[in-house]
């Protein structure tokens, strides 16, 4: 199943370029804040399937061009991000660690946006903003301290993710955590439909230029290694998000571009690029310019 959150913090079922409200069906109420329903339907989903099957089957369909696609779960517990976890990413960055042996860091949820709504570029001149095209894993089950071999058991589905951030040297999260840094959508694939993550094709364009074409069997830290990982340390619960990290190709986006991104399955993203006001900080006065190792 593909489900969508869309307009007004309603819920959808998505067929080709459909989408049926099924908002009702999963009993989640749009004027509920924090808007907690999309969390709790993840939570509930082995219970409220037929229902929404149901619900998406009776519905009137209506053509994905006439929504705006809101990012599927606006109030996760959390978001983990693994950093370097892609060799040739590593060596573009001149980065001598991976992820297996660094871990991982959080980007908030604030920083959460879907597939209709544009990314906010901060005044920060002298820093370049970077896209990072990366596979997200949504958890549907409370973890903790999964085996490997038992990851299948939490995982609820996948989608696009754009992990945005300001290149520096300055704290990780700091750079990562603007609101609309963190694209994702344009839905979530349930796991069903995606057997095999280990080997889904990811792209990433701007305005029709490639810059990043690769493969999550390269992931250093695979995805049984990161649910594993990740649980070892702290509880994961249904809705939490995992950036599963970037292959090589990142760089800067301006002003009234575009960012297109795809995956095997999940479905693609074009996320336009618009440059705001505010957001200007010291952290950032000091200008950086990405040196890429080759
Ligand atoms: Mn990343």
């Amino acid at each position: 199943m593909k489900l969508a959150r869309f307009d007004k913090d309603r819920i959808g079922v998505v067929t080709g370029s459909q989408i049926v409200d099924v908002t009702e069906a999963a009993g989640v109420d749009p004027a509920e804040w924090p808007p907690v329903g999309p969390t709790r339907l993840i939570a509930d989903f082995q219970r409220l399937r037929p229902a929404l099957e149901r619900a998406a089957a009776e519905g009137t369909p209506v053509p994905l061009s006439d929504v705006t696609l809101r990012t599927p779960v606006p109030w996760p517990n959390k978001v983990v991000a693994f950093p370097v976890n892609y060799h040739a990413h590593g060596a573009e960055m001149g980065a001598g660690y991976r992820a297996t042996g660094q871990g991982f860091f959080l980007k908030p949820n604030s920083s959460l946006s879907g597939a209709g709504e544009p990314i906010i570029l901060p005044e920060t001149p002298g820093r370049e903003v970077h896209h990072e095209s990366e596979l997200a894993i949504v958890i549907g089950k409370t973890a903790r301290n999964v085996a490997r071999e038992d990851w299948r058991d939490y995982v609820f589905g996948y989608a696009c993710l754009l992990d945005m951030v300001v290149r520096g040297r300055e704290e990780r999260v700091a750079r990562k955590a603007y609101d609309t840094f963190c694209p994702v959508g344009p839905w979530i694939t349930t796991a069903d439909e995606l057997p095999n993550p280990a080997e889904l094709r990811m792209q990433l364009w701007v305005d029709g230029e490639l810059r990043q074409d690769a493969n999550t069997r390269d992931l250093v830290l695979d995805i049984p290694g990161m649910i594993a990982m990740a649980s070892a340390v702290m509880t994961l619960y249904p809705g939490d998000i995992i950036a599963t990290g970037t292959p090589e190709g990142v760089g800067p986006v301006k002003d009234g571009e575009t960012i297109r991104i795809t995956i095997d399955g999940c479905g693609e993203m074009n996320v336009p690029v618009v440059q705001g006001t505010g957001g200007s900080t010291e952290i950032f006065a000091e200008p950086y310019q990405l040196v890429k190792k080759t």
